[in-house]
């Protein structure tokens, strides 16, 4: 199955996606009936989102929601605010999303929403004029029934509130459900803005466990310095008491050998907004610090950095994929021919964190009755720990790569409940 340029979708996430699930297809023999089904999403939405800006300009900015499908539940899924978004890359992640959910047993679909869009540009003003016109927008489409919002990169708690607010306005009561990832303050959950990184550092863990290695004698390097990619080092290296060697943000990367004092590096993103201008590692190139010599090497920032080029030259020994779709199918390919040397923790099962802490949050919010910390963070770690252990047995079994293992069980789940549900008329 190939994306033509005139698909609405075409987009590089997109063909990536969709050349996923293909391999995928093949593998489990899927009939060319359903091959289409699979892939396309159910529903797109489109919207124009004018704004004043604070120089009393009107600007309008573009924002998409897509819902994969709706075979299992409701539709599940983060909102990115971010430059790069197109519809075809919101297509692409609603897909692994879709994989994601059905591989942790949650009873969703996938789904995403974007705006085009630098948040850094917006005054907190703006920000928030952009996000409750979104949400405004997206009322028709979405519901704690139908599809529910969550964040993503660019997004927090403080827009999930605004998005919570504007939908409940509109309803006269609150309607807390409508998004996860909110603050407790107003029927967030606990453990939720640390769900998607603890869950990258708990598999990490396990990781090292079967390879017989010890976290205190690791190093680790981290791209991507924001919600994922700041619990996972604070993680890693307060919590599992590995070096964290290397660490980058969009602005730049860095290297210390004997370690980042990570604490260090969080404050001066909070005075400093990003990490460029660091003194406290050397700066780095980009590529440099994805080849850098370590043992744990976590991808936490965008798609497809992981790359034809430089797959054969990683050198670390675990590859933990806490961001959406960082290692290209031409990368996918090399890194099956090293399985011996990295042993991959796909992203669909590495960041899927996020996605059950907030459908914990969904489940407590529809009932009203709201758990600890402790029980969110012991129910997060089994539903991870039944997910890598059912992959880890079907890769060893069949023989196939760790991303193989985890989309076949995620495809093969929608593609049962498609079947059974049938086509209609
Ligand atoms: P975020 O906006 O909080 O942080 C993104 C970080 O990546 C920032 O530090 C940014 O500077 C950096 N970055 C952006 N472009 C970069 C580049 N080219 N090189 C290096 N760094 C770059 O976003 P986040 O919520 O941490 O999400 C990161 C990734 O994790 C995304 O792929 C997202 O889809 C995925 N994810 C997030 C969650 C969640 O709960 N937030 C859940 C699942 C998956």
């Amino acid at each position: 199955m190939s994306i033509s340029a005139h698909d609405i979708y075409a987009d590089p996430a997109f063909t990536m996606a969709t050349e996923q699930f293909r391999v995928i297809a093949d593998y489990l023999d899927i009939d060319a009936n359903m091959r289409a089904r699979m892939v396309y999403p159910k529903r797109a939405m489109a919207v124009t989102l004018p704004i004043h800006r604070d120089d009393g300009r009107i600007e309008v900015f573009n924002g998409y929601r897509v819902q994969h499908h709706l075979a299992l539940g409701p539709t599940k899924g983060g909102v990115r605010f971010h430059p790069g978004v197109t519809l075809g890359e919101v297509a692409a992640l609603s897909m692994w999303m879709s994989w994601k959910c059905a591989l942790t047993g949650l009873p969703y679909g996938g789904a995403k929403g974007g705006v085009t869009v630098d948040p850094r540009t917006l005054s907190l003003r703006e920000l928030e004029a952009l996000s409750r016109r979104y949400m405004q927008e997206m009322i028709p489409f979405v519901g704690p029934h139908t599809d529910i919002i969550g964040p993503d990169m660019g997004t927090n708690e403080q827009v999930m509130a605004w998005f919570m607010d504007t939908y409940s306005v509109y309803k006269g009561y609150a309607v807390p459900e409508i998004v996860t990832g909110k603050p407790v303050a107003v029927g967030g959950t606990a453990g939720r803005r640390e769900a998607t990184g603890r869950g990258v550092v708990y598999l990490i863990e396990r990781a090292l466990d079967i390879l017989k290695m010890q976290p205190s004698q690791c190093t680790a390097v981290i791209q991507g310095f924001g919600n994922v990619g700041a619990v996972t080092a604070q993680g890693l290296a307060y919590k599992s008491g590995m070096k964290v060697i290397g660490l980058s943000d969009e602005t730049g990367a860095f290297h210390r050998a004997a370690g980042i004092d990570i604490d260090l590096a969080e404050e001066y993103v909070k005075v400093h907004g990003s990490l460029a201008g660091f003194t406290e590692a050397d700066p780095i190139s980009p590529d440099e610090l994805l080849t850098l010599r370590c043992d744990v090497l976590v991808p936490a920032a965008i798609e497809a950095v992981i790359t034809g080029q430089n797959a054969g030259r990683l050198q670390c020994r675990i590859l933990a994929e806490a961001a959406n779709g960082p290692t290209t199918p031409e990368a996918d390919v090399i890194l099956a021919e090293r399985w011996n040397e990295i042993f991959m923790i796909p992203d669909i099962l590495c960041n899927a964190g996020g996605v059950i802490v907030s459908y914990f949050e969904w489940v407590q919010g529809i009932q009203s009755f709201f758990w600890n910390e402790t029980e969110v963070t012991d129910r997060l770690f089994r539903t991870l720990e039944q997910a890598f252990s059912t992959m880890t047995r079907r890769a060893r079994g069949a023989k196939i790569s760790h991303r193989m293992a985890a989309m076949a069980i995620g495809v093969e789940r929608v593609l049962a409940a498609k079947k059974s549900r049938g086509l209609f008329p």
